[in-house]
C-alpha cells in the first residue's frame, strides 16, 4: 500500500472491525474447544461460555438471557422470526419499504400475502398507513427495522408496536444496524421478536441472535439436535458466541462515545452540502455514525472507486448485494428516485476518529471537483 495514502475504514454498516475484547474472547474459546452439550468438564466449560455470551447479548437490549436464541447471523434471525410468526398463525405480512433484503426476500417466499408499508421523504415509516392497513381482518406480522442500514434513519418502533398490539399482531424488529450504536430497550419498544448480528457491532461474522418476548414462540427451522432449547438445532458456534457477547458488552459500554460520532458526521455533512451534496434522511433521528449522501451526476460506483483510490473505504447503498452496485431502493422509497443512482453511505464506528471523517470529506470533495471539472470540459 502507498505509504502516503491513508487507509481509512468508514464502512461499519457493512461490517465493523473486530473489537479487541471480542478477539480476545474468540481466541480464548478456540483454545479449549469442546461441545457445550457434552457432560464432561470441558463441555461444561463450553456451556458456561455460551451462557455468558447469552447474558451479555441479552443485556445489550435489556432482556433476560433466556430470551436469546443464537443463530448464524442477522439473515437467519430475520428468517426465524418470520417463519415463527407464520407457524403462530399470521395470515399476512406488512413490511416497511426500507427493510433489508433478509426480511424482504424471506417475506416474499413465505407464501403469505405481503404488503409494503411506505416511508416519507426522510425515510420514516408512515404510521397512518400502518394504522389503516391493520384494520383489515387477519392476524398480521409487521416487520419494521429499528434503524436503516443505508440512511441510519431510526424508525418509530414504539409507536408502531402500540398499533400492532391493539390488533393482536406480531411485531418483528430488525435491530441489526441499531444494536451497539444506540441504546435499545426491547420491552420498551414493544417488539415480539428482534434480530441481532454480531459483525455489525464489533463481533465476528456468522453469528447472530433472535430475541423473543413472552408473547412470541420461536419455532425451529433447522431440525436435528435439541440445542438452543429446541429452537435451533446444530452445535453452537461457541467461539463466535463468546466474541459476540464480549462485543455486545463493549458496545454497550461504548454507547456514549459512539454518540460522539454524530458531531464529526454532521461537520462532514455541512462541508459536503456546501458544495452541493444532498444528505438523505437529514430531517429524521438517525444513528450517530451513518451518513447517506448523494452528489447529483456522481454515480455511486464512481464515488466508491474514487474514494477507494484515495484510501477511504465506504459503500454505495447496501453492501450485501454481491459487490454489485444497484440504485438504492431505500432512496427510491424516500421519493428521491432521482438521487438513487448517486447515493453513498459513509459509516463510522467504535475505532473511527474525527480525522477519519475529515479525510473522508477531503477525498470526496477532491473527487467531486474533478468530476465537475470534467463535466464542464465536455459541456
Ligand atoms: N439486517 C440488516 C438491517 C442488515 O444491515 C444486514 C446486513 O447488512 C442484515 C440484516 C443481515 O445480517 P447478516 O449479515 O448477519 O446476515
Amino acid at each position: 500500500m502507498n505509504a502516503s495514502r491513508p487507509s481509512i475504514y468508514l464502512d461499519y454498516n457493512a461490517t465493523a472491525p473486530l473489537r479487541p475484547q471480542a478477539k480476545e474472547a474468540l481466541l480464548r474459546a478456540l483454545e479449549s474447544p469442546a461441545n457445550p452439550s457434552s457432560v464432561h468438564a470441558a463441555g461444561r466449560a463450553a456451556r458456561d461460555v455460551v451462557e455468558r455470551g447469552r447474558a451479555q447479548v441479552g443485556a445489550l437490549v435489556g432482556v433476560p438471557a433466556g430470551s436469546v436464541t443464537f443463530v448464524s447471523g442477522g439473515t437467519e434471525a430475520n428468517a426465524l422470526a418470520i417463519e415463527s410468526a407464520k407457524a403462530a398463525g399470521v395470515e399476512r405480512i406488512l413490511i416497511s419499504a426500507i427493510e433489508h433484503d433478509a426480511v424482504t426476500e424471506t417475506a416474499k417466499t413465505s407464501g403469505l400475502p405481503v404488503e409494503v408499508l411506505p416511508v416519507d421523504n426522510n425515510g420514516v415509516a408512515d404510521l397512518g398507513w400502518l394504522a389503516q392497513a391493520l384494520e383489515k381482518p387477519g392476524k398480521t406480522l409487521v416487520c419494521l427495522m429499528l434503524a436503516n442500514n443505508e440512511t441510519g434513519v431510526i424508525q418509530p418502533v414504539d409507536k408502531a408496536s402500540a398499533l400492532v398490539r391493539a390488533h393482536d399482531g406480531w411485531l418483528h424488529v430488525d435491530a441489526v444496524q441499531a444494536a451497539g450504536k444506540i441504546a435499545i430497550d426491547f420491552s420498551g419498544l414493544g417488539a415480539d421478536t428482534m434480530a441481532l448480528s454480531a459483525h455489525k457491532l464489533g463481533g465476528p461474522q456468522g453469528v447472530g441472535a433472535l430475541v423473543a418476548g413472552t408473547r412470541a414462540t420461536v419455532t425451529r427451522r433447522l431440525h436435528g439436535g435439541g440445542q438452543e432449547r429446541g429452537r435451533r438445532a446444530g452445535t453452537e458456534n461457541v467461539a463466535g458466541i463468546a466474541a459476540f457477547g464480549a462485543a455486545a458488552q463493549a458496545a454497550q459500554e461504548g454507547l456514549a462515545s459512539m454518540a460522539e460520532q454524530a458531531q464529526w458526521r454532521d461537520a462532514l455533512a455541512q462541508r459536503l452540502k456546501a458544495e452541493g451534496a444532498v444528505v438523505l434522511g437529514e430531517g429524521a433521528d438517525r444513528l450517530p455514525q451513518t451518513l447517506c449522501l448523494a452528489g447529483e451526476g456522481f454515480g455511486s460506483e464512481v464515488q466508491v472507486m474514487n474514494m477507494d483510490l484515495a484510501g477511504i473505504m465506504v459503500s454505495a447503498g447496501s453492501a450485501c448485494s454481491s459487490g454489485k452496485v444497484k440504485a438504492s431502493r431505500v432512496v427510491e422509497a424516500m421519493g428521491r428516485a432521482d438521487l438513487a443512482p448517486f447515493a453513498l453511505r459513509i459509516s463510522g464506528g467504535w475505532a473511527s476518529t474525527e480525522d477519519d471523517w475529515i479525510k473522508c470529506g477531503d477525498a470526496w470533495l477532491a473527487a467531486w471537483k474533478r468530476i465537475g471539472a470534467r463535466r464542464r470540459e465536455v459541456a
